[in-house]
């Protein structure tokens, strides 16, 4: 096939930016065979493949593009899967531009390969074409759980029924799949794929038992004492974090967790289909810059709110999320106010949120992260009107599993400490991945840890 030497990624439809700001469905809608053959083109298949470097979980990109160039779609999805067991998942969240695509070559002098479409659309294909499940190993007798059905937890598990061993994955809530489920909207990641891919774990001989809090139902040592010779820990970091500023406690104040969770999981904006009723707001601000703000205001705004604003205390330049959800949440009439922090949410006499006082902010010298600090500018405050606040400033693990399990080693912060190599944790048969290790990260590198973990409690139990 010949090189396609365009200097921009073959162009993904998507729904209409006005229409699609008042549905839950899926915003991008993925390339033809056409599309990705011509995408698929452009990749030079590089001596030295920079791109796969850059992958968390080293899928062998110019690989799989290069089996879709000869329109070996299944096969190209079966290569992504020697090492990323989600790759429609990952194809439609990874933060490919700061990952793989930071380093692809044709980015130097144009956009680089568009390899997280290009992910997407094969995984799309072969499921769609009833991809075949996966041989396990003949049963070893062995017994391991998993706690936590996030990436980190799902990854694990496969990795270890993949090699006989009889998983059971525990988990709190009545749905697994973690924040997939219960965090990114349906119009970013359809729930019907995190579902085929909890369907395929099953077919693998996974238990899935979900109500179960684990820490609160059943602790790790009551694991052990049930046969289960090593357990992993992908408990996340669900945690919210507030801005401890007055008026948080007002009606209408919501952390990003418990919208984000009424609205996808429970499905509140299916109300009264389903019977998680939402409150629908007329202006609303959500105070953070990362994927999860982005999330929280573009399902505000599909709930009907006129009026969404971020408000993020640093520059554009410096926000967390991906570039990708920024441009859409543009698209969608997402309000942005850069360089202002809340000082107070303000409320009515019988206290439901009014408004928000903001303070003007300038960028400093850069903090331990790298980013140019905000500084408060004195005597910038002024006042906005809203009637509800979405807090998206962060997460942090939970305390629960720390605080149940003797012997756990955290960090003051609550993230487990575990060995980078094993994924250990200070309990021999113990080990821990993913946020509840790391603090709030992304699937992939979750999925990283599951897969590290799954390796050294594969030799802690002796099977090859
Ligand atoms: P989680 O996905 O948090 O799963 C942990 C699971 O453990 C949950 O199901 C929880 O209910 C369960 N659990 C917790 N405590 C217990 C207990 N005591 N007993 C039993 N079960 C328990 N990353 C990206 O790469 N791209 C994105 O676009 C992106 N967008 C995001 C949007 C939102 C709104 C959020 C919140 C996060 C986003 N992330 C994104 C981050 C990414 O989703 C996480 O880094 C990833 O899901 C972490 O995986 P995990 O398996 O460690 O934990």
């Amino acid at each position: 096939m010949a090189r396609n030497m365009d200097l921009k990624k073959t162009a993904i439809p998507e729904q209409d930016a006005k229409e699609r700001a008042a549905n839950f469905s899926e915003v991008s809608l993925g390339y033809t065979e056409e599309m990705a053959k011509n995408e698929a083109a452009r990749c030079l298949n590089c001596k030295n493949r920079p791109c796969v470097a850059g992958c968390p979980v080293n899928v062998q990109i110019p690989d799989f593009i290069s089996l879709i160039t000869e329109g070996k779609y299944v096969e190209a999805y079966d290569k992504i899967r020697e090492t990323n067991g989600l790759p429609a998942i990952c194809g439609r969240v990874c933060p490919q531009e700061t990952q793989c695509e930071q380093l692809c070559v044709r980015g130097i002098k144009g956009e680089p390969v568009g390899i997280g479409r290009l992910e997407r659309f094969c995984a799309d294909y072969a499921i769609a074409k009833g991809a075949k499940a996966v041989r396990c190993a003949a049963p070893t007798g062995r017994k391991a759980a998993v706690i936590g059905s996030g990436p980190a937890g799902l990854t694990c598990a496969a990795d270890l029924a993949k090699k006989g061993v009889e998983v059971t994955v525990f988990e709190a809530f009545h749905t697994a799949g973690g924040v997939l489920v219960y965090g990114i909207p349906e119009f970013r990641l359809p729930k019907s794929l995190v579902q085929k891919e909890i369907d395929a774990l099953r077919a693998m001989g996974v238990k899935i038992e979900t109500n179960m809090v684990m820490g609160r139902v059943l602790t790790v040592d009551d694991l052990k004492a049930m046969g289960y010779e090593t357990i992993f820990i992908g408990t996340g970091a669900g945690l919210p974090s507030f801005m401890r500023i007055p008026g948080e406690s007002l009606n209408g104040v919501y952390s990003a967790n418990e919208f984000l969770t009424r609205i996808n999981l429970m499905k509140g904006y299916r109300f009264p289909e389903f019977d998680t009723p939402i409150v629908r707001h007329r202006r609303l601000a959500v105070i953070g810059g990362g994927n999860v703000a982005m999330d929280s205001a573009r399902c505000a705004k599909r709930l009907g709110a006129e009026e969404v604003t971020i408000v993020y205390r640093r520059s554009e330049a410096e926000m967390p999320a991906r570039a990708e959800e920024v441009h859409h949440a543009k698209e969608e009439g997402i309000v942005f106010q850069f360089l202002v922090n809340p000082t107070k949410i303000n409320g009515s006499a019988d206290s439901n949120v009014t408004g928000m006082t903001l303070q003007k902010m300038a960028l400093g010298e850069p903090d331990a992260s790298g980013r140019r600090r905000p500084v408060p500018v004195p005597g910038s405050e002024y006042d906005i009107e809203l009637d509800a606040v979405v807090v998206a400033v962060g997460t942090s693990p939970n305390p629960l599993m720390r605080e149940a399990t003797p012997g756990l080693v955290t960090q003051k912060w609550g993230g487990i400490i575990v060995d980078e190599e094993t994924a250990a944790t200070s309990i021999p048969g113990v080990y821990a991945g993913g946020d509840a290790v790391s603090g709030a990260a992304t699937v992939i590198l979750a999925m990283g840890a599951g897969k590290t973990a799954a390796k050294a409690m594969l030799a802690y139990m002796g099977i090859e």
